[in-house]
């Protein structure tokens, strides 16, 4: 999504209101599809910042991804405040300073391309469907969280010396 900021560039200072609702296609996290459950919000500003320029606002999105411990959908709902940077130097900036710009070409700034990016950086570290997920057995792969398997006992398969004291007081 293209936003022209040929009249902010006028004098530092000059800002803007935004608020834009923006479909972002699915993409790839992580080797994992993550798809979209509506448009991103964003509501904030854009601001002349020296001749730079800076996006500040809220985002808020929800998204589907897949269950790092049982493989099932899983609901991500993001909602932060960010600032993302933009520069018409924005290659000598990123060399320069610790910030990381994004360029303005022909008077316009890509705020999709900064909002993907600032998404990526929100995403939490494991996805799971619930906090308390059981995951799957490693056994059989039945998705705990539907019911409990057939397999004997989880700790028995798991660890052989839990086997070794069960043989012990059968003896
Ligand atoms: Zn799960
Ligand atoms: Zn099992």
């Amino acid at each position: 999504m293209k936003l022209s900021i040929g009249a902010l560039k006028q004098e530092t200072g000059l800002s803007e209101e935004v608020k834009i609702s923006y479909p972002m296609a699915d993409t790839e996290f992580r080797n994992e599809k993550l798809t979209f459950l509506g448009p991103v919000l964003f509501s904030g500003r854009i601001k002349n910042d020296g001749g730079d320029f800076a996006a500040a606002g809220q985002v808020v999105c929800d998204i589907e991804a897949t269950c790092n411990r049982c493989l099932d959908p899983a609901k991500i709902h993001l909602d932060f405040l960010t600032e993302i940077y933009y520069s018409y130097n924005a290659e000598e900036k990123n060399e320069k300073t610790d910030e990381e710009y994004l360029p303005v070409d022909n008077d316009e700034i890509d705020l999709g391309e900064g909002l993907e990016r600032e998404i990526y950086i929100h995403m939490p570290n494991q996805i799971l469907c619930k906090e308390d997920c059981k995951g799957l057995c490693p056994v059989c792969g039945q998705n705990l969280n539907h019911g409990e398997c057939r397999c004997d006992n989880l700790e028995n398969t798991m660890n052989p010396k839990f086997q070794k004291l069960k043989d012990l007081k059968l003896k």
